[in-house]
């Protein structure tokens, strides 16, 4: 059982099986009850049925879904104590709210970096302690969810574990804020409902991150499904960062697709940052340098104020 209290009604959503025509037949009879309806969408907190605006979750100073569009950048993979806080300092000194840097790495090839595991949670301590930036970081396993949760403020989700169900699962017991990227060959309808899973155990704080999807096409490491920001707005109050970094495999892409996102109605954009992207242990060709990140922070400036716009309308109807 989950409420939502507003100013004029309490929304109280009780989830189960079975028919249960007769009992919102006796619950509509009851008193103090305006209306008793079924939430169709197979998904049920993250759906806009049960709640039609939009969820802020706030990070420190940092939100997302509210009244600012929250930039997260970073390293793919925490590397060193050098790498991480010149990136730190620089994303910090160009807007950037939220550090990225993996210390648990999915990597296709068992042979490649697997990341510095808690040595990297350690290191993004110190560079929040350093910079005042939120951290997010991935956590793979759910053996690991209280480790990684003692360190991050975001605790990321990554596409490859979009359907691990154990591991979706645990961050409820957590208290922090979870990203749950979209897997890459997971329709909306999924990624929906791992977040139902989320939400369902006990944790009501999801961000959803478009990342792109495999499909035919390979001259992109993906294909970005920009369509899918949109559409997510309307299916759920959720907010909706997307990463153009791994939806791409490109860096040159990234600065027209962080425009995308902005035009699109995101709450929010992830990109991957190094001091050397040709040195990186990890993703080197989507990583952008500092000042391509301060560029792309600097154009995305008159995009932004029409944000800010459009979003003060919404929030205000
Ligand atoms: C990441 O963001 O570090 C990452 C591994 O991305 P994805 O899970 O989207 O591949
Ligand atoms: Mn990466």
């Amino acid at each position: 059982m989950h409420s939502i209290r507003g100013d004029e009604r309490v929304v109280i959503a009780a989830v189960g099986v079975g028919d249960v025509t007769h009992c919102l037949e006796s619950l509509e009879a009851a008193p103090g009850v305006e209306s008793a309806v079924r939430i169709s969408a197979p998904y049920k907190f993250v759906s806009r049925e049960y709640k039609a605006e939009k969820s802020e979750i706030r990070v420190d100073g940092a939100s997302f879904g509210g009244g600012e569009f929250t930039v997260i950048a970073g390293p793919c993979s925490v590397e060193n104590e050098k790498q991480l806080m010149t990136t730190a300092i620089a994303v910090a000194r160009s807007g950037a709210r939220l550090l990225r840097g993996g210390a648990f790495k999915p990597r296709t090839s068992p042979y490649d970096f697997q990341g510095l595991e808690e040595e990297g949670l350690k290191l993004l301590r110190k560079a929040r302690q350093e910079t005042g930036l939120s951290i997010i970081t991935e956590v793979m396993s759910d053996r690991d969810v209280d480790l990684v949760a003692e360190y991050a403020d975001v605790v990321q989700v990554g596409a490859r574990n979009m359907q691990n169900f154990a591991l979706l699962k645990s961050p409820g017991k957590v208290g922090k804020p979870v990203m749950l990227k979209r897997g890459l060959s997971s329709t909306i309808k999924e990624l929906l409902l791992s977040a139902e899973y989320v939400t369902s155990h006990g944790n009501p704080e999801v961000i959803l991150c478009e990342r792109g999807i495999r499909t035919f096409e390979t001259a992109t490491r993906n294909t970005l499904d920009i369509g899918a920001v949109p559409l997510l707005n309307e299916l759920t109050h959720l907010p909706v960062v997307l990463d153009p970094a791994h939806a791409t495999g490109k860096s040159s892409l990234i600065p027209a697709l962080a425009r995308a996102a902005v035009a699109v109605g995101a709450d929010g954009l992830m990109v991957e940052v190094h001091p050397c992207p040709e040195e990186a242990f990890s993703d080197g060709a989507q990583s952008l340098t500092f000042e391509q990140f301060d560029e792309l922070m600097r154009g995305l400036r008159p995009y932004l104020e029409l944000w800010r716009e459009q979003r003060r309308a919404v929030m205000a109807s």
